[in-house]
């Protein structure tokens, strides 16, 4: 199984599918065969946050279905230019955190690496769509500053490498990376935050493969899968070569209006990441950037469908709910707040 993953990752060229990836709203509904005129509401919705979306994503949405779960994360909206009160532009505080180019420190045991600006794909309700990445992609140097700044805090034992997508550097980058983090003494983890592999399963290649087995550090790959449309035969395949090398998979997902609202969904979700080696690990409420109201889910349907996949899976198979707020040393778990009892007047 992994001979052949990674002989047909060799035989793919992920850096080419990510240069030929979808730009044009209006070439993907052409390839997708819907009509324009069904959806001229678009106009307007991508001058700040063009269209980006690979081939292999794209293979995965239903032709002709202008309300695909996978095209609705992808597709410009003109609902995405409307101001709606208490959604910002940096609604986590991000940018207080980043205490110098490309790193952010929000939790006393981790930090977090803006490795670079670029995603393979641009989802519609990203919470850093107005992040100012192109003041933090990291030179090499830079990224020595960072490694310097790790080694001071002894508490720290992970690192999270993020972006954009970490997944967008190079093998030969990454490794520098790595090597670098392995000189770190108090560091024991490395963990990719990624959605690369969904939208390019190509990109587990066999370099990629050799080197997360090769490293000391234990290797965590969180995927972003938000419907169970995602996972086709060669995303499996990409995560089968994965665990064989060691890596532990786990998956958060966004729950978003008209994407995975339903517990049905939310269910086949569950059981297809557990089919392809990946725990269920996060459901998060939409964090409130603006751009993205169209997709909030209210806190109290979310408790709702955990509640029934609760009925429906294991408990190990059930993602926690959760919400991240600006300041907090933690992600804050949603649960059911329950009115308090009336004391009993006899
Ligand atoms: S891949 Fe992640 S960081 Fe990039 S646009 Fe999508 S949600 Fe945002």
């Amino acid at each position: 199984m992994i001979t052949r993953t990674i002989a047909t990752c060799q035989i793919e060229d992920w850096q080419k599918q990510l240069s030929e990836a979808f730009s044009s709203v209006k070439k993907l509904l052409e390839h997708l065969e819907i009509p324009i005129n069904d959806y001229p509401t678009w106009v307007g919705a991508e001058k700040d946050f063009p269209l980006r979306v690979p081939r292999a994503f794209v293979n995965k949405i239903s032709m002709g279905d202008i309300n695909d779960p996978l095209l609705r994360q992808v597709l410009p909206h003109h609902d995405e230019t409307l101001s709606v009160a208490g959604f910002t532009k940096d609604p986590l505080l991000e940018l207080k955190a980043n205490p110098s180019k490309g790193l952010l420190h929000k939790y006393s045991s981790r930090v977090l690496v803006i490795l670079g600006s670029a995603c393979a794909v641009h989802c519609r309700y990203c919470f850093r769509r107005h992040f100012p990445y192109q003041d933090n992609g990291l030179s090499q140097r830079e990224f020595e500053d960072i490694v310097n700044y790790v080694k001071r805090f002894p508490e720290v034992n992970e690192v999270i490498l993020s972006g954009g997508d970490p997944l967008i550097s190079s093998n030969s980058r990454l490794n520098h990376l790595i090597e670098a983090l392995e000189q770190i003494p108090h560091l024991r983890r490395i963990r990719f935050h990624t959605r690369t592999p969904v939208v390019i399963p190509a990109r587990i290649d066999a370099e990629f493969i050799a080197l997360v087995q090769r490293t000391s550090l234990q290797v965590i790959m969180v995927l972003h899968c938000n419907h169970p449309n995602e996972l086709d035969p060669a995303f499996t395949e990409a995560m089968s070569a994965l665990k064989a090398a060691g890596v532990t998979l786990l998956n958060q997902s966004v729950l978003l209006q008209g994407v995975n609202d339903n517990a049905n969904i939310l269910t086949q979700l569950s059981e297809a990441l557990f089919d392809s080696h990946i725990l269920p690990y996060y459901l998060h409420v939409l964090d409130p950037v603006a751009g993205a109201s169209h997709f909030n889910v209210d806190e109290s349907t979310g408790v709702a469908l955990i509640n029934q996949l609760l009925t429906t899976l294991p408990g190990y198979l059930v993602p926690k709910l959760v919400k991240e707020e600006a300041g907090q040393a933690s992600k804050t778990p949603v649960v059911e707040t329950i009115p308090a009892t009336p004391k009993s007047t006899k």
